[in-house]
Formats: structure tokens, sequence, C-alpha cells
């Protein structure tokens, strides 16, 4: 059991957020993680790990896994009663009828929250245009509505493709990878020091 000074020097970040705001960031999470091939294991296991909630009024706390469970397109088929209730934006304790959640997500030495961060604001910016331009009335063309629909989901497809990079490898992965140490051998008859 880690002290509690221990644990508040390994916070990251703590964040209010809406029941419904954190729904949203969670299923944008899930999407990234189904884009990350034979790596979505591993970064489904740093995220569970690397987070958890509470109620900012009735202190009740749920894990990093019940947190990812909230996503609809979760991989985890969560269905109890909490798990139900913070999907429809509510306290995980049927008593409480808050509506947000303090969230702290804990610095791992094998997840950028970072970038992980940043990836989230930039799908959910280019899902909000993707949703403008689809909207009624909010361009007079109705062939300027569907060329602006493309691109944003031109550009969404893109961004995705950029997470699969990245996490395949690429100069800024999100993940960290373990180092990995190579041992030279000493060739026979080679002096060592003493
Ligand atoms: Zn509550």
């Amino acid at each position: 059991m880690k002290s509690l000074n221990a644990l508040e020097s390994n916070v990251f970040l703590v964040r209010e957020e809406s029941i419904a705001g954190l729904k949203s960031f969670v299923d944008t999470l899930v999407e990234i993680l189904s884009r990350c091939g034979d790596r979505q294991k591993r970064l489904g296991f740093a995220l569970r790990a690397g987070m958890t909630g509470e109620c900012t009024r009735c202190g009740t706390q749920v894990n990093g896994a019940e947190l990812m469970a909230m996503g609809d397109a979760s991989i985890w088929g969560e269905t109890s009663s909490r798990i139900q209730r913070l999907r429809l934006g509510r306290c995980a304790n049927d008593q409480c009828a808050c509506s947000s959640y303090r969230v702290i997500f804990y610095c791992r030495s094998d997840l950028h929250w970072d970038l992980v961060f940043t990836l989230v604001t930039i799908i959910d910016r280019e899902r909000l245009k993707l949703t403008t331009a689809a909207g009624p009335g909010a361009l007079q063309s109705k062939w300027r509505r569907q060329y602006l629909r493309a691109a944003s989901l031109m550009a969404l497809l893109v961004l995705l493709f950029l997470v699969r990079q990245w996490y395949f490898g690429g100069r800024i992965p999100l993940f960290r990878e373990p180092e990995t140490f190579r041992v030279d051998t000493l060739p026979a008859g080679a002096k060592t020091l003493h």
C-alpha cells in the first residue's frame, strides 16, 4: 500500500468534469484503443490503471476499469448498475443526484497522458466539425455541406491513421516502450579491468 504522499506525488492531473463529459472522453479513448491493433491490450491496461474517479458530492469512488467501461463501444462489457448509471450521466451511488466527478490521472512509466489528451482534443474537434457540417441549416448549399462532411471525415481518418502509426513505433509513441539493453560480450582472450 503506497503512502498518501507517494500517491499525491504520482498524480499527473486532477480534473473536474460532468459525468456526461467524462463519458464522451471515455468514448474517444475507446475509439483510439480500437485503432491500436495488437497493442490494444497493453494500452487498455495502462489507461485503466492510470486513472480513478470520485463524486464531488458524496465521495463515491470508481476505479479506472469502471471509468473505461463507460464507453458505448467498450470491449469489457461491464453492465453493472453502477456503470449503467454512469453512462446516463449520474453518480454511481443511486442515493446521490450529483452529476460531476473529479478524475485523477496518474503518472505511469508506460503512458504519455499529454499526448493522449492532445489526441482526444483533436479527434473531438474534428467530430464536432462533422456534426456541425451535417446539422440542419448550418450551411445553405447541400453540396458544400457534403463537401465539408467529407473533408472532416477525411481529417478524422488521417488522425486515426496517425494514432496507429504513433502506436506502432513512430517517433512520438503514445505509450513508452520499455528500454531494451544490449549486452556486448567480450571477444575471447580480451583483457578485462580489475
Ligand atoms: Zn455522488
